[in-house]
């Protein structure tokens, strides 16, 4: 019988591969308790902690990024590292892991979207919002994204926060997001968007509509843009009607959506256009890129618990230079781990890696936040959701097999060349960042490629 884990003599090792909301919120979680015997390493891909917070939360949201503050706390608890520029996959497998941790949580999020399955989605011009976001957002993965806005007429796919957070972007005055933490290039080709209409398509009606009503008067107060509505896309069918009395959150919606469509348009130089019950059935080429969307109307049907939007056979073709799917981010499959390809998402029972043909656990691993749940919810969705993983590792404690080799970790990484930049390391990137924003009056001019994070650690 091994040596109890979690004790003075013999404290817990557990790796969390993801330094996202919910890789921070499980390790808080585990840490709760101050008494308790537990060392965490943080290991992140990237050299930059804090997943989307950093790299997805609009720029012009900067007060919602402020939850990296409760972040660092958990990143300064002595009993915890953080291992950033340390790739799951390509600089550690799951053997390294198991052979040196206890327990080991995955927590990657979602790193690709979800498509629309139809042609033309490859033209040059279409474009996932995982990749235009992180493009904006200054992801070293994406910085050399083909976005091109010398063009006149867009399309987002999509009516959740994503969605409304690309058309915000499109759309708002560059001189205001100047003073915001989006990046250099994005700002630049912004500045020179050509960009006039942008045409937010939902599949379903105004009652079904996912994005919350602080969000949809966001996008009606934009300075110099006319947020339009077309009052006859806001007839309801009997079912929305009846879903509509039960969620007070569609009633805000479509009474917000009721005055803009009787307002109408009052000449601002750019318009966003909403649109309801239409799907994409094509992206149409023009000289080698996207030229248009081929729309299908849809009706309502119930289906299950709710209403399905169908096909009615009625096209109409809409002129789009850019298109922006915005229909949910996915998860990949993970080297090593079992994947839930329907779902998306690494099959678990409330944070418990299981083997989907047997339903049996795999031992000291557990899964936390979008790559457990699939790409819902917000930040604050992750504590509950971390908090029940990391109850269920506590839970395992007694008949967990002790790794053999606690603390090798370091000693792969240096074999293997593997430049870790620590949490020290971070801020003094964090410090670096900001005081280059602070000369042009914005909260932090983000380093863009990892190869200038490193050289910056150098002093180069
Ligand atoms: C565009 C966008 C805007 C959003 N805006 C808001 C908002 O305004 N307010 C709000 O409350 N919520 C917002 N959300 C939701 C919120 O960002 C998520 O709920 C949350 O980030 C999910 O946390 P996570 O830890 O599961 O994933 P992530 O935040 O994606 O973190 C995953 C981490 O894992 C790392 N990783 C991935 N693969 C590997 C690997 N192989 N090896 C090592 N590390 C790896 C990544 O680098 C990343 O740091 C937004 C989401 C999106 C997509």
């Amino acid at each position: 019988m091994s040596a109890p884990l979690a004790t003075r003599d013999r404290p817990l090792r557990v790796a969390v591969v993801g330094a996202g909301p919910s890789g921070f919120y499980t390790a808080a979680a585990l840490l709760a308790d101050r008494g308790r015997a537990v060392t965490i390493d943080l290991i992140d891909r990237l050299p930059a902690p804090y997943g989307l917070v950093r790299y997805g939360v609009a720029p012009d949201h900067q007060k919602i990024k402020e939850v990296a503050r409760v972040f660092e706390r958990v990143a300064l608890d002595p009993r915890v590292r953080f291992l950033g520029n340390v790739d799951y996959g390509r600089d550690l497998r799951l053997a390294d892991l198991e052979h040196c941790y206890d327990q080991i949580v995955f927590a990657v999020g979602g790193q690709s979207d979800r498509r629309l399955g139809v042609p033309g989605e490859d033209l040059p011009g279409s474009l996932s919002s995982t990749g235009f976001v992180a493009w904006y957002s200054c992801h070293p993965d994406f910085l050399d994204l083909p976005v091109d806005l010398g063009v006149e007429s867009a399309a987002v796919v999509g009516i959740g926060n994503v969605a409304i957070d690309v058309a915000r972007v499109l759309a708002r005055d560059p001189d205001e997001l100047a003073t915001t933490d989006i990046s250099d290039d994005a700002l630049a080709a912004l500045r020179a968007s050509r960009v006039r209409d942008v045409h937010l398509l939902a599949r379903r009606g105004p009652v079904q509509a996912k994005c919350s009503p602080a969000e949809l008067k966001e996008l009606a107060e934009l300075s110099g843009v006319d947020l339009l509505v077309d009052p006859a896309e806001l007839e309801l069918d009997v079912g929305s009607a009846a879903e509509l009395a039960e969620d007070p959150q569609a009633q805000k919606n479509l009474a917000l959506l009721r005055q803009l469509a009787a307002r109408g348009a009052t000449g601002a130089p750019r318009r966003i256009h909403l649109r309801f019950l239409v799907s994409p059935v094509e992206l149409v080429e023009r000289d080698g890129r996207v030229g248009a969307l081929r729309l299908e109307r849809n009706r309502l049907e119930p289906r299950g618990d709710g209403l399905a939007a169908r096909g009615t056979g009625t096209f109409e073709e809409l002129p789009a230079g850019l298109v922006v799917r915005a229909v949910g981010y996915r998860s990949l499959p993970l080297p090593d781990l079992p994947f839930d390809e329907r779902n998306g998402v690494v099959p678990n029972r409330g944070g418990r890696v299981i083997e989907p043909a047997t339903g049996a656990p795999r031992p000291r691993l557990y899964v936390a936040g979008w790559v457990k749940r699939g790409p819902t919810g917000l930040i604050g969705s992750n504590k509950p959701d971390g908090a029940e993983t990391a109850a269920a590792m506590l839970e395992d404690l007694p008949a967990t097999e002790p790794a053999p080799e606690p603390g090798g970790i370091d000693a792969r990484l240096a074999a293997r060349g593997v430049r870790v930049v620590d949490f020290p390391g971070w801020q003094q990137l964090d410090r670096l960042e900001k005081e280059r924003g602070a000369a042009a009056g914005r909260p932090r001019v983000k380093l863009a490629r990892i190869a200038e994070m490193l050289a910056a650690l150098d002093g180069g």
